[in-house]
């Protein structure tokens, strides 16, 4: 399990059901590891590990351990 700290201030964790971590894949991606293998499974995961904060919506994309991409919303 891995904790992290949204920049919101809120404390973001990945422990058993939460709606924090996202398994997010582009069509091709899941083509490729999940629908063509004879026993699909959550062993390939994503490209990216992305977790999203829910109270900002903050969107955290880390490549191999490592945050690559931040998203926040827009204000209204
Ligand atoms: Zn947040």
């Amino acid at each position: 399990m891995a904790k992290m700290e949204c920049y919101c201030g809120a404390v973001l964790s990945n422990g058993s059901d939460n709606d924090i971590q996202l398994r997010v894949y582009t069509q091709t991606e899941f083509e490729k590891k999940v629908l063509d293998k004879q026993f699909p499974h959550l062993t390939n995961l994503p490209e990216y590990d992305v977790w999203r904060c829910p109270y900002c919506e903050r969107l955290y994309f880390f490549k191999d351990g490592k945050l690559e991409k931040l998203y926040v919303l827009e204000n209204k």
